[in-house]
């Protein structure tokens, strides 16, 4: 197949245009005028002056659960509680009692006028449904009496906050471990379930232009989904996927090391957490404030029995104090993984002292970032960090002082979509505002590398996809226009036509 007559992105420094590309296969066979007449009698596709990009990689999704989330009410833009409620109580209407009514994507924060909720104000909407709804940033889970009642009084776990009222009563609102943990006895969907929102979810993953992501649902089972997907021929993208850290005992002992599957679904990395999140206000800061999920000597611990089993570690930390800690704890233990090969990674990085920018490069962890973090966070960030988001979301230092930048949504916290992400990291705002802190933004190429090419040297894949040159895969995206050559205002209008997996149309096939 030969598609002509357009703008192709190879993202290979040493060609980086060209105007036709030429796919034998599943492979990228080489640029117009090498091999065009070496092949019999190719499909001619006509780009009609579009783009052609190499397949956007999400580096940070939580793929299973974004896709039931498409099923579930939604409060992300809810303004106060009274709209929030609103929603639900449309939602409850006719709901039968003995199924979860399930939410997500609230923030208190947002809310106008400032409370925070309670199980009262949402039993009055459910009434003995169960309700659970999970806050915006996966950290706090906002629950009803009916909910409640089946824990019968059983809530406090070791890393988890309960909060309570006046009378020492439950709020309704669990934060960290409490809300997992309550999350994971009472709230979880079926495998049938699963499988068949992510049939669902592939087809939205598609439309983006996304051919792979990271997934972050290790913990939930997402890969044996993943498999029943895969065998039913319907995987449309490539998954890297993680599995919790404390499986590793297990991984070394039968002897089970990263990158173990196939050209579509690998197991790569294991999963830490650090602290809470901004929203929650359990971002763990300098100033000792937040919560301490795994302390810097554990992670240290954790990386040394990931190294001796063969398997790279990707530690969550938001609050600067995390992020200082998950440093050190590399920086300690790099005799151990470096050798290896190993490409550690630390998610998030979002709130950062001067010192420790320089060390991402330095030590060779990458930054795993989400480009649209910082405009949907700059209101709770200038209130609840004030004084300190010159450090926060800071893409662009990261990025000159030599580290692995790589970006992904964090879907369902943002929405599964790399364009808005690399909108975000562009232009910093979402809305008619200026854009917050505009000394952090990345160009354009910049945020295009690191929604394609890092997350594919993260996966190991740096040989074999992320560019489009001879001998890689042929998953690539075609683009109405060439977002590098417009202005950047003009980001918005960027829509995705086509998309392709292995040399096979996914999304769209031509003619458009
Ligand atoms: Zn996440």
């Amino acid at each position: 197949m030969i598609l002509e007559n357009g703008v192709i992105r190879t993202l290979e420094p040493a060609m980086p245009v060209a105007r036709a590309l030429a796919i034998a296969g599943d492979r990228v066979a080489g640029g117009v005028g090498t091999h065009e007449k070496a092949l019999a009698s190719p499909d001619r596709v006509d780009l009609g002056g579009r783009c052609v990009l190499p397949g956007f990689n999400d580096a940070h999704v939580h793929f299973p659960t974004w896709s039931l989330a498409q099923r579930e009410v939604r409060l992300e833009d809810a303004e106060s509680l009274d709209e929030a409620l609103s929603r639900v109580a449309a939602a409850a209407r006719g709901w039968p009692e003995d199924r979860w009514l399930r939410g997500r994507g609230w923030r208190s924060g947002d809310w106008s006028p400032a409370v925070e909720p309670t199980r009262q104000a949402l039993d009055e909407v459910t009434g003995e449904v169960p309700a659970a709804l999970m806050a915006r940033d996966y950290h706090s889970l906002w629950l009803n009496s009916a909910a409640l009642a089946l824990a019968d009084g059983d809530l406090a776990v070791e890393g988890g906050v309960v909060e309570l009222d006046e009378r020492g009563e439950p709020t309704g609102v669990l934060r960290e471990e409490s809300a997992w943990a309550f999350r994971d006895r009472y709230l979880l969907a079926s495998d049938d379930e699963f499988v068949e929102a992510m049939r669902g979810g592939l087809k939205i993953a598609v439309s983006r232009g996304v051919t792979a992501v990271h997934d972050k649902d290790g913990w939930l089972g997402a890969p044996r989904f993943w498999q029943r997907l895969a065998e039913d021929d319907a995987l449309t993208l490539r998954v890297w996927q993680s599995l919790p850290h404390d499986h590793v005992g297990r991984l070394e002992e039968i002897g089970l090391r990263s990158g173990l599957g196939d050209g579509l679904l690998r197991i790569g990395y294991l999963k830490v957490f650090m602290d809470g999140t901004l929203g929650s206000q359990t971002a763990r800061l300098m100033d000792g404030s937040g919560v301490e999920i795994t302390s810097g000597e554990e992670l240290a611990e954790i990386v040394r029995a990931g190294a001796r089993a063969g398997w790279p570690v990707a530690v969550h930390a938001i609050g600067d104090r995390a992020n200082r800690d998950a440093l050190d704890a590399f920086e300690e233990t790099r005799d151990e993984w470096a050798p290896l090969g190993l490409r550690p990674r630390i998610e998030h990085a979002q709130l950062l002292t001067e010192e420790d920018i320089a060390r991402f490069g330095r030590l060779g962890v990458a930054a795993s970032v989400q480009f649209s973090h910082a405009p949907s966070d700059r209101d709770l960030a200038d209130r609840l960090w004030a004084g300190m988001t010159e450090l926060a979301y800071a893409y662009r230092s990261l990025a000159h002082s030599g580290a692995v930048l790589a970006n992904g949504s964090d879907a369902p916290i943002e929405e599964l979509d790399p364009l808005a992400g690399i909108r975000a990291g562009v232009l910093r705002t979402l809305d008619e505002r200026g854009p917050w802190h505009p000394e952090q933004s990345v160009d354009v190429e910049r945020a295009l590398e690191a929604t394609i090419l890092a997350p594919a040297w993260l996966a190991r894949d740096e040989r074999r996809r992320g560019k489009l040159v001879p001998g890689y895969l042929a998953d690539l995206v075609v683009l109405d226009r060439d977002p590098v050559a417009i202005e950047p205002e003009e980001l918005p209008e960027v829509q995705v036509v086509a998309t392709m997996l292995g040399g096979r149309w996914v999304y769209n096939p031509p003619p458009w």
